[in-house]
């Protein structure tokens, strides 16, 4: 058996000031790709089809993430009755722990757990607090079983069911240190009314070791709300894990978003006439960098090209960047030597007819 490499943990990375990337947004990519159902948004590919769960994780490693995110996100209790499939929950969790740990350990890089919002923090569900409690509980067993390094706790709209899930990690895996994210969607406070700062400042004190925004808002929205937070507070590393959309200050987080020509609606599935390009999340990377934010990623709109984007505007060069562009040897924008003679001014007069809109 090959032996384990020694990696570096989460805690150190942070505590040496280095910029900590991890590769997101799977529930969306394998909607993507046919293997799961938009509106459930359940990840029963895991069971269903688990060599490209592993490949996908394989993917985002290649493309510069420094971990492998256990693929649970809504693998939970309330989310597997809702398709029927509860009898499936602890199988479907050991098995998507089970390959990111596999996969890390093969790539030496980092294996985080993870747990989301369960979506009954409403109080017309009786006892609802403990239900949830519950939920994490028999998730967190899980991860911490599978021997992962950190957990990620994320996406949660309400402080109030942020802060059960950090006492949760604190309560069933207190050995791991733990990021904790909301999800900003309008406004400047959490769905339960509680401003950023003020939530970040609590949760770390509930012991959350990162606290940031995940999901719903792109680069563009999401940056403004960590920047104003973070001048209030920065007792722990912030962390910024946009979902891959153009949204705007009209239209902040991608369930808001419409099409900028026909005006409809675009959330879920039709969000790709916004989709962030590779200049988007090279100019994402710099600015986290100027803000001093160390834990970032990419969420749902994420691909391999936009994690390795990030990866290079950090200066990194992961495996995949044997492959970025190189246009010098392109037809017509490239000036290699071996390229079939096409003189400039040919290459001038080819680039007009090709650009050149018909009237
Ligand atoms: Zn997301």
């Amino acid at each position: 058996m090959a032996e384990k490499r020694k990696v570096k943990g989460l805690m150190e990375r942070l505590r040496d000031g280095e910029t900590v990337i991890c590769a997101e947004g799977y529930l969306f990519v394998f909607e993507r790709r046919g293997y799961l159902t938009a509106g459930s948004f359940v990840p029963e590919v895991v069971l269903e089809h688990p060599e490209l769960v592993r490949q996908q994780y394989e993917e985002f490693v290649h493309a510069g993430s420094d971990v492998v995110l256990a693929f649970t996100y809504y693998a939970h209790r309330e989310k597997m009755a809702l398709i029927g499939r509860e009898d499936d929950l602890e199988r479907i969790n050991k098995h998507a722990l089970r390959m990111a740990r596999e996969v890390a350990d093969q790539t030496g890089t980092l294996m985080a757990g993870n747990i989301s919002n369960t979506n009954i923090f409403v109080d017309t569900v009786p006892d609802y607090r403990e239900k949830i409690r519950q939920i994490f509980k028999e998730q967190l067993e899980w991860i911490v079983e599978a021997g992962a390094d950190y957990i990620v706790a994320e996406t949660f709209d309400t402080f109030g069911e942020a802060l059960i899930a950090t006492r949760a990690c604190k309560e069933f895996a207190k050995d791991l240190p733990c990021v904790v994210t909301l999800t900003c969607h309008q406004g400047p406070l959490t769905l339960d009314g509680v401003e950023y700062a003020e939530a970040f400042k609590q949760l770390a004190e509930a012991g959350a070791d990162v606290v940031g925004l995940n999901c719903a808002r792109g680069p563009a929205t999401m940056l403004p709300v960590l920047e104003e937070a973070g001048k209030l507070f920065n007792k722990v590393p912030l962390a910024a894990l946009p979902v891959m959309y153009r949204t705007t200050k009209e239209q902040p987080n991608f369930i808001s978003s419409i099409d900028p020509i026909s005006g409809e609606p675009l959330f879920p599935v039709n969000l790709d006439c916004i989709q962030c390009n590779r200049k988007d999340i090279h100019d994402f990377g710099k600015r986290v960098q100027e803000l001093g934010i160390k834990y970032v990623g990419l969420c749902c709109g994420n691909s391999a090209h936009l994690t390795r984007s990030l990866a290079e505007s950090l200066g990194r060069k992961p495996p995949a960047s044997r492959y970025s562009a190189d246009l010098n040897k392109h037809w017509l924008l490239g000036h290699d030597d071996k390229l079939p003679l096409l003189g400039q001014e040919s290459k001038t007069k080819y680039a007009t007819k090709l650009a050149k809109v018909e009237k």
